[in-house]
């Protein structure tokens, strides 16, 4: 047995099957590389769906981490520490807003998002008690706890765990119409992505975001763009609702702003939204703690420089450029922006991650058929342009 076998037996006898990873077993990595326990080494060019998008063990992050992890943790928010107030401020500057609410994964975010708009719309907006309703669309993820599910059109995150939390209406992404048609007075938020992750990199057909703007300032709504994967540099801008010039009324962020190194996240909001809060209401012993902030900041420095959205937009267009001349035969579609694409094939996707892998370039099939491409914003163009050359070969199957 190799010490992969031996290493994922382990896995498969003792962790929940709820993933499928690819066979492999990663010791260590370094920028957009990862080495295996047996020395082969692999281009990531997944990054843990976003949340590597600074590279492997970026050496500000990791010095900011080290830095942080001498200093002090974790205090819980019953005591404030040097790195909150200059966290808060600094992601409140990037957002251009008043007020942020840390958290730890992206689910927690959201899930706090939905409890700020509810709260917001009894509080503020005066909808009649338990009459709140929240707009999503069709294809969303936007996390896996027992709410956030209750509105997924994935019958593999949904089906068996109901009973479901009522209070959601879900229309088809892209659909102007029908969102005008479900949105009523006590319609107090619109959850949506900028662009569909986990559905296989979907872009809305042009001007829908400011549609979708439009409509929740005309209804009152609040208009909450869960960035947590599309944000943060991803899409070639610091946020993906920034290619149609539109500002939503909350973000919700999380993946990279953790510098894949500590879950963290985020709901960034304005002060009359947000400030629905009074201590007791809301909370999380880990969110906001002192090495999450740390970590957080440099990230925040890191993108106020620009640099990354640059990298992600120049090399974006290369890749994009490049995967558009991949149709024919294996190749339906390829949608995306900046450094993330969702290559649709005509038959399955399995395979050809797995015939990629063989070629050491890691990415994963999501869903059946579509190829998810997402390599840490780091990326040099040579090691972008390898990596395609291995896509090409590993579709001729
Ligand atoms: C990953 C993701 C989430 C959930 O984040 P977790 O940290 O896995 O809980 C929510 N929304 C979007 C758009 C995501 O991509």
């Amino acid at each position: 047995m190799t010490p992969t076998d031996q290493l994922r037996a382990m896995s498969e006898d003792h962790s929940a099957h709820n993933y499928h990873p690819l066979p492999i077993v990663v010791a260590d990595a370094e920028g957009v590389w990862l080495t295996d326990v047996e020395g082969r080494r692999y281009l990531d060019m997944l990054a843990a769906y976003s949340a590597v998008n600074f590279g492997h063990r970026n050496p500000r992050l990791t010095e900011a981490a080290k830095r942080q992890l001498d200093r002090v943790t974790l205090v819980s928010r019953a005591f404030d520490h040097d790195q909150f107030g200059p966290f808060v401020g600094e992601l409140a500057e990037l957002c251009g807003k008043d007020m942020v609410l840390p958290m730890n994964s992206g689910a927690e975010a959201v899930e706090s998002a939905l409890k700020t708009a509810r709260k917001w719309g009894y509080e503020v907006k005066g909808v009649p008690a338990e009459q709140a309703n929240i707009i999503t669309f069709e294809g969303n993820f936007h996390g896996r706890t027992t709410t956030i599910i209750s509105f997924s059109t994935d019958p593999d995150a949904k089906d068996s765990y109901g009973p479901y939390t009522p209070g959601f209406r879900t229309v088809p992404y892209g659909d102007v119409d029908a969102l005008k048609e479900a949105m009523d007075g006590s319609t107090v938020g619109v959850l949506i992505e900028p662009i569909q992750g986990e559905a296989g990199v979907n872009v809305p057909p042009s001007g829908f975001l400011r549609a979708v703007r439009e409509l929740c300032t005309a209804n009152g709504a609040l208009m909450i763009a869960d960035e947590i994967q599309s944000g943060l540099g991803r899409t070639g801008t610091t946020f993906a609702v920034e290619h149609e010039g539109v500002v939503p009324d909350v973000y919700v962020l999380g993946k990279a702003l953790g510098g894949g190194i500590m879950p963290v996240s985020a709901v960034v909001a304005d002060a009359d939204v947000l400030g629905v809060f009074k201590p007791g209401q809301h909370g999380s012993t880990f969110g906001g703690n002192p090495l999450a902030c740390a970590i957080g900041r440099e990230v925040i420095a890191m993108l106020r420089t620009g640099e990354f959205q640059e990298r992600s937009r120049t090399l974006g267009a290369h890749m994009h450029e490049r995967l558009g001349r991949l149709s024919g035969d294996a190749v339906r579609e390829v949608r995306g922006r900046g450094l993330w694409a969702g290559v649709e094939l005509t038959g399955k996707a399995r395979p050809v991650s797995e015939r990629l892998m063989g070629l050491g370039v890691l990415a994963k099939e999501t869903h059946e058929t579509t190829i998810r491409l997402a390599p840490p914003l780091v990326i040099g163009r040579d090691d972008l342009d390898w990596a395609l050359d291995q896509l090409e070969i590993a579709l001729k199957g």
